[in-house]
């Protein structure tokens, strides 16, 4: 028996509906916050079923959970697939836990097969990729690959005032695992992260398999106009300088410039504050906010070349400037491996097509480690950080096959 063969659709399946009661909310989504009571139990009931199996767990000091099964030469650099187990407050069933149980049904699927491999296969559940509760997302992640400190982490408080150190204490208190000393991060030969797409490509393409080419760079800005409050009564339209008609102008004329043929960038005008905010004064102050997203940084640095010159162009009679809060650089999967999924699924006989994720995934910190890529299915109408969130049982295995065909052949490596 192949391992793919191997992937049970009915297991992998009631392993969903087990973890969606954790956390279950009346609508039929999840709300489990990072670290946690809901957290501590999804974690409990993963290891219940990593011992059932055998597989020897341990967590670090950000409070990832590793799953391991062991390869038959034991100084070889484990290979690793995973996501994270954390929602948003009205979350989904599939975001994140798709790609903890996808990559633990590899596992068991593995050792039904009765498949050794050279290198050891780790399945992970990230802390924290969230970010609702705890900023940033994909903590667990970042602190794994070095890109944020765990220190300045454990010190981060939630919107009540909770230390994170404190509710990853607990959360340790309530579900225990070994802790593995020093810090977090490892060797890792290759990681595969599964993952629901979160949008409508693959459902409206007809399409299975998504092979993750790249995950968009994400850029934030924040456009302040300034203008002249005046009494809206009195006050003639060409003596105003009115700060949310310019915001209006040089938004309008963003859209236009940032509308692409293949509709690919992605651009967002997500809060407007107007000030003073009083019904009867003319605006004398706006700012909005914008998150473009692109795979290619040079799309990136040319639009944001555009936006600089719309705001100095639009914003007559009155002042306006565009600042960069953020900026995240694109991710490139490793050739290597995103081959190795396409191959996966051609083999399989699943239809595929290549695509760059719009969202952000713990993958992007992992991709700087080691050679890394993911594997999307569909989720219906593309719909995501919602409740009602939803993905086939067969989709969801079909994913899983590819992921411990390309596992199996990352860990013989
Ligand atoms: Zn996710």
């Amino acid at each position: 028996m192949s391992a793919a063969d191997a992937v049970r659709e009915d297991r992998l399946w009631q392993r969903h509906v087990d973890m969606a009661k954790l956390g279950g909310t009346p609508k039929g989504g999840v709300n489990r916050q990072a670290l946690s009571p809901e957290d501590a139990a999804a974690r409990n009931l993963l290891a219940s079923w990593a011992n059932a199996r055998g597989f020897s767990i341990f967590t670090d000091a950000i409070g990832n959970l590793f799953v391991r099964r062991e390869g038959t030469d034991p100084a070889a650099l484990p290979v690793m697939s995973g996501s994270h187990m954390d929602s948003q407050p009205t979350g989904g069933r599939f975001d994140g836990m798709y790609g903890v149980l996808a990559a633990f049904e590899a596992l068991e699927a593995l050792e039904d097969a009765g498949i050794r491999t050279k290198r050891p296969v780790i399945a992970v559940a990230w802390t924290n990729e969230e970010g609702s509760r705890f900023q940033p997302g994909a903590m667990g992640s970042a602190v794994f690959a070095g890109h944020n400190k765990l220190e300045e982490m454990l010190e981060v408080k939630d919107w009540k005032g909770v230390v994170l150190k404190d509710a990853l204490a607990e959360t340790l208190k309530a579900a225990p695992a070994p802790m593995r000393e020093g810090r977090p991060g490892f060797g890792l030969d290759g990681y595969v992260e599964a993952h629901i797409e979160q949008g409508p490509r693959l459902e409206n393409a007809a399409t299975t398999i998504g092979v993750v080419t790249a995950i968009q760079g994400s850029r934030r800005y924040i456009v302040s106009v300034a203008g002249e409050e005046a009494h809206a009564g009195t006050t003639p339209r060409a003596a105003r300088k009115d700060a949310f008609a310019a915001a209006l102008r040089i938004a309008q004329a963003m859209y236009e410039a940032t509308t692409d043929a293949d509709d690919t960038l992605r651009f967002t005008i997500g809060r407007v504050e107007v000030g003073p905010g009083s019904p009867n004064t003319v605006p004398g102050s706006t700012t909005f906010t914008i998150d473009m997203r692109h795979p290619s940084n040079a799309v990136l640095d040319a639009h944001e070349d555009k936006l600089g010159r719309i705001v100095s162009t639009h914003a007559a009679p009155c002042t306006a400037r565009i600042e960069r809060v953020t900026a995240v650089p694109p991710t490139d999967f490793d050739p290597m491996v995103v081959d190795l999924v396409r191959d996966r699924a051609r083999s399989l006989g699943l239809t595929n097509m290549d695509m760059p994720s719009g969202a952000g995934h713990d993958a992007m910190h992992v991709a700087q480690l080691c050679p890394t890529g993911m594997i999307f299915v569909p989720c219906e109408r593309g719909i995501s950080h919602n409740e009602i969130e939803n993905a086939t049982p067969a989709d969801l295995a079909a994913g899983t096959r590819v992921l411990v065909e390309v596992l199996t052949e990352l860990a013989n490596r």
